[in-house]
């Protein structure tokens, strides 16, 4: 185990703030804040179900996942043209790289655009160039996941791979979101197949409403190599142990899971526990705009509402998010060395 230096308790809400950190779970459409919402709407001139800001907002009180989505694809709504996804995705990522995001896994689902007739191209190019920019101009690393919708067939998820194969340059790879229950993983077998021969890695949302045999199903079928949320894995203790064992990444999502009721309360978020059972949890943010917070505040609120986590917690955490991304090895090593900077300089006389 290694050795950190000791963190008076008082300094770890500074230290989970400061800390260098990987973001591997964010949808860029769930970044969209209210009032980027409207003020696309207005450039583009799409009408809206919502009179204002403050009206749209107070929407956000969901009761799952579904009640979330329904919103959530509105508010998609009003990107149509390449510079919309940029600058949606610019004002994400000098988001994450505020919250001392270093690297960042970014989800888009291009078929709640493409349905809409936006070119596939324009989604792409404008998410591209956005992340290039970031990382010219705020040094915060940036890499794109195009995710299928599980709602929709598998054909409709082959012909947007289809759309995509040009630009299979500027992904590092799919993932599978959406609407998970009646949507298991085996669904889409064939199209995660033919995305593995292309060299794409692969991951997917399992176990966040559904049962643990999403999980195996998405390891085994899916040949995932991240599980995004995972937190009903607790319930198999068989899933558990395979999950340390192979070191196969969750990335959990705690303030989500609050806000679409997955735990009744953040006091009963099972963290603590994925760390303790070794397993390779990570902190993110999922939908942002709409879950109450960025990955700084996931990790401030998640450590205030479970006080069994501990700076080593910490530590594991953001360690856990340089192994469980996409990056290659020598940046993970100088990510993991600035963690070891932060941790000296909040580290107290010990
Ligand atoms: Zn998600």
């Amino acid at each position: 185990m290694v050795k950190l230096p000791p963190i008076p308790p008082e300094r770890l809400p500074g230290l989970l703030a400061a800390s260098p950190k990987a973001e591997l779970h964010i949808h860029i459409e769930g970044s969209l804040e209210p009032e980027m919402i409207f003020a696309l709407a207005r450039r583009n001139g799409v009408a809206l179900p919502y009179a204002g800001v403050e009206e749209l907002r107070r929407a956000y009180a969901f009761t799952d996942l579904q009640s979330f989505l329904d919103i959530y694809y509105a508010g998609a709504s009003v990107l149509l043209h390449e510079q919309d996804f940029y600058d949606m995705a610019r004002a994400y990522l000098a988001r994450a790289a505020g919250d001392n995001v270093v690297h960042a896994e970014i989800f888009f689902d291009p078929q709640t655009h493409t349905a809409r007739g936006v070119a596939m191209e324009a989604v792409i190019n404008g998410l591209y160039r956005a992340c290039a920019d970031a990382r010219a101009e705020q040094g915060i690393s940036a890499s794109l996941i195009l995710s299928f919708l599980r709602h929709l067939s598998e054909d409709d998820a082959f012909a947007t791979l289809e759309q995509a194969m040009p630009l299979l340059d500027r992904i590092v790879g799919v993932g599978l979101d959406s609407s998970e229950l009646g949507h298991p993983p085996e669904k889409f077998a064939r199209v995660f197949a033919r995305c593995r021969e292309l060299g794409l890695h692969v991951v997917a949302h399992a176990g966040e409403e559904g049962p643990p045999a999403y999980i195996w199903g998405a390891l085994d079928v899916l040949k995932a190599e991240r599980i995004d949320h995972g937190v009903q894995a607790v319930h198999d203790p068989a899933l558990m142990l395979r999950l340390a064992q192979e070191r196969i990444p969750l990335t959990v999502c705690p303030l989500s899971n609050q806000k679409l009721c997955v735990f009744p309360d953040l006091s009963r978020h099972n963290l603590k526990q994925l760390l303790d059972a070794g397993l390779v949890a990570t902190v993110n943010s999922d939908d942002p705009a709409y879950f109450g917070g960025y990955v700084n505040d996931n990790f401030t609120q998640t450590f205030a509402a479970l006080p069994a986590l501990t700076a080593r917690d910490a530590w594991q955490l953001a360690g856990n998010s340089f192994e469980a991304s996409f990056a290659a090895a020598a940046d993970k090593r100088a990510w993991q060395h600035r963690l070891e900077e932060c941790f000296a300089r909040h580290a107290g006389r010990g």
